[in-house]
């Protein structure tokens, strides 16, 4: 991170990535979700175990009605929600946790708060061990509960994102994917974290808000006080705190630009995307939740081409039932209709752990059970999923897209649960449909060279750049400390990707590409060089992208590939874009 400093105005600049883009100008809200990480242990003598208890049994009180609040808080029509935070209401005077508690207090003579661990430590093993997944997620809730007692023993508020009453800036050290997910647009203009990544699916779900965001700031949360004025420019991904009167002015105007070039730019999404030689891509947008499907279609989108399943599971406490599954699908693809919805199958783990079933501790999450294997381990998992599926189906045009393939027996067992869920409908008399196309993410180099094999088992190609970016060069895409190395224009990943697109045409079948990449202006004409038919991302890029396809001949980006495949930097082959198509793409990308 580069801190500057104006000593005369006490404005200084941090700055950080770029995660989500536009100009918000604000109060800075702060938000600490460190919690309570370290629990000391220590004694208490016996004259005070009394006291120590009476302490524990107050936190209880305070954090049971501090939750009470919050529920009657919550607005009449979403009382439905509310019955996972009764659960845990109930769950404060637990045997296991309450009762336990109390008991190593006056047996072992420790504090409450270590007493609280240890209950919790036990409880939380105890549910864990339960292979049943319903079960199995009250270890969460567990969890959940005995962190708002350590919370008031510790005299710690908590910061509760959705009962923010002011329009702010939130100032977080991470936030979780989730977290982002339920931040309300009428009170949040925009975020700014210490952690995090252009890639990571905090910053993906920014985008998806529409909201600016600037990641991986490094200090943010010890260098921004509570309602310090700041301005957030997403575009460029730096943070001005207490800015001066006239950066003040620059910005103000800055945003007005902005605000009008983004609606020029909105209307003409409904053009279609024929390139200058007259080519025409499809654009399609990615969404994480049906109500998305509006921002797609006003952006002019041409279909879903990543609709990310997961966030249906990741914002409560259960799994959802295949009805309720099969109820959103169908929701997503009749609104969609006559356009294409790809449905991706649950791509949980990694960063985006879902709170019904906590993975036991892994050292490396990005390389451990996650999507596809996740699925292949929880057949009735999975199988709910793609019964959903292929109900909804019946009401639309399906893709169905399996995520992190890194072997062709992921591809085969998939399949053979996708019959398997079919049959078990036919038997059931429901309605479905089995002939859609399946197809695969490529998104791990071992499923990138093996793409010749894979092009004949499946109908499509999808390329997730963002995880074969993150694979192939070995950096963690939300980590902010390898955020400069992270580049979709390495030539290893170029030369991946003509690989990729090669084997799937000698098979004749089509490759799409659904990453971040797809959305950057300054890399289309190698992904247009590239073969690559159909592009996938946020709703609001989708305009600009369009925008940017007319005005490119593919001939002209089929001659830049061969010169880009014979370079072997980064800097080398952003040159030869710059000096091939930077008079029109410049001057787009630094009009943002
Ligand atoms: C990708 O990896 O590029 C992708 C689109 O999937 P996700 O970002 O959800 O991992
Ligand atoms: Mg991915």
């Amino acid at each position: 991170m580069n801190n500057h400093e104006n000593g005369a105005s006490g404005e200084f600049i941090l700055t950080g990535i770029s995660g989500s883009p536009g100009i918000c100008i604000g109060k800075a809200y702060l938000v600490d979700r460190e919690g309570v990480d370290v629990v000391e242990k220590y004694f208490v003598g016996q004259h005070e175990i009394k006291s120590e208890i009476n302490r524990f049994k107050n936190a209880v009180k305070k954090a049971s009605t501090e939750l009470s609040t919050i529920i009657d808080g919550v607005p009449e029509e979403l009382r439905d929600n509310t019955y996972i935070l009764e659960t845990h209401l109930l769950l404060h005077k637990d045997k296991m946790l309450y009762d336990k508690a109390i008991e190593i207090i006056k047996k072992d003579h420790v504090n409450a708060e270590w007493a609280l661990k240890k209950a919790t430590s036990r409880a939380v093993r105890m549910f864990k061990q339960i292979t049943d997944p319903y079960l199995g997620a009250r270890a969460a809730d567990i969890e959940h509960v005995s962190d708002r007692i350590m919370r008031q023993l510790a005299g710690i508020d908590e910061v509760n994102i959705s009962g923010i009453d002011k329009r702010v800036i939130l100032v977080a050290t991470h936030l979780t994917p989730a977290e982002t997910s339920q931040i309300q647009l009428n009170r949040i203009m925009g975020f700014i974290t210490d952690h995090g990544g252009k890639a990571s699916h905090t910053s993906i779900v920014a985008r998806s808000l529409d909201i600016p965001a600037v990641l991986g700031l490094e200090t943010a949360t010890s260098v921004i006080k509570n309602d310090d004025f700041i301005i957030v420019d997403g575009n460029q991904g730096i943070v001005i705190v207490n800015p001066s009167e006239e950066t003040l002015l620059d910005y103000t105007e800055l945003r007005r630009r902005y605000a009008i070039r983004r609606a020029d730019i909105i209307r003409s999404g409904e053009l279609p995307a024929q390139s200058a030689d007259g080519i025409l891509f499809s654009v399609m947008g990615n969404i994480e939740l049906p109500e998305e499907i509006v921002g797609v279609r006003d952006n002019g989108g041409d279909g879903i081409g990543l609709f990310r399943t997961e966030f249906l599971y990741i914002a409560r406490n259960d799994f959802p039932s295949e009805e309720e599954l099969y109820e959103q699908y169908r929701e997503t693809v009749e609104l969609m209709a006559p356009h294409p919805v790809t449905i991706r199958t649950l791509d949980i783990n990694g960063d985006k752990e879902i709170p019904s079933l906590p993975t036991p501790h892994e050292a490396n999450p990005a390389l451990g059970l996650r999507a596809i294997r996740f699925c292949l381990k929880k057949p009735e998992i999975f199988t709910t999923q793609l019964r959903a599926i292929l109900r909804a189906a019946a009401h639309g045009t399906v893709r169905l897209l399996l995520p992190m393939i890194s072997g062709c027996e992921e591809i085969s067992e998939s399949i053979r649960l996708i019959d398997s869920a079919a049959e078990s409908l036919e038997k059931e008399g429901l309605q479905y449909n089995r002939d859609i196309q399946i197809g695969i993410m490529i998104e791990v180099p071992s499923a990138a060279i093996l793409a010749d094999a894979m092009a004949e088992m499946v109908d499509f190609f999808s390329i997730g750049t963002n995880d074969l970016v993150q694979y192939t060069l070995a950096i963690d895409r939300g980590n902010p400390h390898v955020a400069h190395l992270y580049n979709a224009m390495h030539p290893a990943v170029i030369r991946l990707i003509r690989h990729i697109v090669d084997c799937a045409k000698a098979k004749n079948k089509p490759t799409y590409i659904c990453g971040e990449m797809a959305a950057d202006p300054i890399n289309l004409p190698v992904i247009l060089g590239l073969g690559i038919e159909e592009l996938s991302m946020a709703p609001q890029s989708i305009p600009e992208i369009k925008n940017m396809i007319r005005r490119i001949s593919v001939a002209d980006t089929g001659r830049l590939m061969v010169d880009v495949l014979k370079k072997n930097t980064v800097s080398e082959i952003h040159e030869l874009i710059k000096n091939r198509f930077g008079d029109m793409l410049y001057s787009e990308i630094y009009a943002r």
